[in-house]
């Protein structure tokens, strides 16, 4: 028997967004993953080291609650444990996506996290996006890390890695990808610019109390309302202690 008609749409929206995250240069060469849980516990899932710009709908895994494979091409997904931490932890999740998008990675790689209150919507629709530890693509480690992070978020940043978002559709977890990757591009700009000034924390608040009146549901985590200028005058001051500890120690030798 043929498969089910929502299945086969399904796979079509999937492929869309694949094709819509390569063109904006969210998922590079065989990078990223993408899946989607049905009503009856089963998942559309990625192929596993493919370039996700080129792939087809039967490419697409249709994969059992238990991980039985019902019907697609090649491997599932390395990182579906990942996914499945989110769909664990989130019982509106329906959709889960992974990416390596270029300001959100460059986030993943510092120091800095991605939780200031600067922009009206980042604060309302993100609140703080928190960074899961580094861990080794694919590993048990990496999704059991993210299980504390995804009792709170829909947006996790993965230390040194990526980005993973989920949603309650295809659409709103893209929708979140793309939103975090816009506050990262335009937090990125404003920590250059050492002259960004944070959304006070009483605004914070009125901010995110309108989130029900704009259908924001789901685990959600505050933003931070110290001022960036604030955060880099601490930064300065501890490296300018650690050079005079340094240039001491240098001169008693
Ligand atoms: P898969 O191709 O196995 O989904 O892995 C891509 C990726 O981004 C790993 O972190
Ligand atoms: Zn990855």
């Amino acid at each position: 028997m043929g498969e089910d008609v929502q299945i086969q749409t399904e796979r079509n929206v999937l492929i869309q967004i694949c094709r819509l995250m390569y063109s904006k240069g969210f998922l590079t060469a065989a990078d990223g993953n993408l899946s989607l849980k049905f009503e009856d516990g089963s998942f559309l899932v990625t192929p596993s080291g493919r370039n996700k710009g080129l792939i087809q709908p039967q490419d697409l895994i249709h994969m059992g609650p238990e991980g039985e494979i019902l019907g697609g091409l090649g491997k599932p997904s390395s990182e579906f444990a990942m996914h499945r931490v989110f769909y664990e932890e989130q019982r509106e999740a329906r959709a889960v996506i992974h990416c390596h998008a270029l300001f959100s990675t460059v986030f993943a790689c510092m120091e800095d996290g991605l939780d200031d209150c600067l922009m009206t919507e980042s604060v309302m629709v993100l609140g703080s996006v928190p960074k899961a530890a580094l861990a080794i693509p694919s590993t048990p480690a990496l999704a059991e890390g993210l299980r504390e992070f995804a009792r709170g978020s829909q947006a996790v940043l993965l230390a040194n890695h990526g980005l993973v978002c989920s949603g309650r559709s295809l659409e709103d977890a893209f929708n979140r990808i793309e939103t975090v990757e816009h506050f990262a591009r335009i937090s990125y700009l404003v920590k250059m610019s050492e002259n960004g000034s944070a959304i006070p924390s009483e605004t914070a608040q009125r901010l995110e109390a309108l989130r029900s009146q704009y259908g924001l549901q789901g685990p959600f985590t505050n933003c931070r309302s110290e001022d960036p200028r604030e955060k880099q005058k601490d930064s300065d001051l501890e490296s300018l202690k650690s050079e005079i500890t340094e240039t001491v120690f240098r001169l008693m030798r």
